[in-house]
């Protein structure tokens, strides 16, 4: 292979998707006031950070996640950043039945919905994969099984709105990891449905939108007591990423990257390098570390 193919096109690619990217910018925080918003996994982390966001903005809230107590305080918070509403509804997106529920909970105190943001994610393990395949199971059935089952409740009302659906994902999720072989699978699922659902979209002309988050490494309490240790880099503050979240998503963007520096770029090697990005997500961890 030339220098024109391994160097210069994977470089001339970095630059146009800096380029693109830089040229996308378009939010304003009046795009989300008075909104209807379903948050998932609401009650710590991301979640909770897109809820205090989405208060501020006015918008009107329902979240949901299993600690009703966590919830609860949430719902104060936002109502005292200046909500429009907010609600809650506790119960485990192990059973598809509540995340329907919580749909319809929409319906009913919010009259219809414009913004479906599906976060929640269950608890796994950080270590080599260790042959449960029952825990693989009921991962997929809470990250994308109730994901898949919430937005299908929800697409008539979205269709109504010209809404959108909103995805949290993971660079595991684009490119395998290890250590996280479970969550992964679950989050490479997310993407196989959502982006061939967009397509669906286009050919029969539904004007609901769908964002593709893929962040890195946020210092959400329960990312750091995970990986923490074992990773090199340095995480990235979860209130700036739910922001940037909700700008994505206020833009109808396609994807969204958190931080672009440390997932998108790194991803242009995919294509053209895939043993090198494989290289370089192993240099992420201290091997030596014990798991
Ligand atoms: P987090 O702080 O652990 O929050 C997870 C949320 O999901 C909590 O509100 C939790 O509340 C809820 N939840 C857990 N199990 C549930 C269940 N069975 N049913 C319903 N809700 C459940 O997570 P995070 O770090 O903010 O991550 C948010 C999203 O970003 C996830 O999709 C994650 O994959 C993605 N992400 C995070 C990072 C990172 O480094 N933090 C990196 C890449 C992608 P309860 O326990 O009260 O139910």
């Amino acid at each position: 292979m030339g220098l024109l193919e391994k160097i210069l096109l994977p470089f001339s690619g970095l630059l146009l998707a800096f380029w693109f990217y830089s040229a996308r910018e378009n939010f304003n925080p009046e795009m989300l006031k008075g909104k209807r918003v379903i948050v998932t996994g609401a009650s710590t982390g991301i979640g909770e950070q897109m809820a205090y966001h989405l208060a501020q903005m006015g918008a009107h809230i329902l979240i949901t996640a299993r600690t009703e107590a966590k919830l609860q305080k949430v719902v104060e918070q936002c109502l005292e950043l200046g909500a429009a509403s907010a609600w809650y509804i506790s119960g485990t997106m192990e059973d598809m039945a509540f995340a329907k529920r919580v749909v319809k909970e929409a319906e009913t105190l919010l009259g219809g919905l414009d913004m479906l943001i599906l976060n929640h994610v269950g608890t796994s393990y950080f270590g080599y994969f260790n042959g449960d395949v029952e825990h693989v199971r009921k991962l997929l059935e809470i990250n994308f099984l109730s994901y898949v089952a919430m937005a299908t409740s929800a697409l008539p009302m979205l269709k109504e709105s010209e809404g959108s659906i909103v995805v949290v994902s993971s660079m595991a999720g684009k490119v395998g990891f290890p250590f996280t072989v479970p969550y992964s699978a679950t989050k490479f699922a997310l993407d196989g449905f959502f982006s061939s659902l967009r397509q669906e979209f286009t050919i029969q002309n539904i004007n609901v939108s769908i964002t593709l988050c893929i962040l890195g490494f946020i210092d959400t309490d329960s990312a750091v007591r995970a990986a923490g240790d074992v990773l090199r880099v340095r995480p990235a503050p979860r209130e700036e990423c739910a922001l940037e979240i909700l700008k994505g998503a206020a833009s109808r963007r396609r994807e969204l990257y958190y931080r672009y520096g440390s997932t998108r770029l790194p991803l242009l090697l995919r294509d053209c390098a895939a043993d090198l990005l494989d290289y370089l997500v192993r240099g992420r961890y201290r091997l030596d570390e014990p798991r």
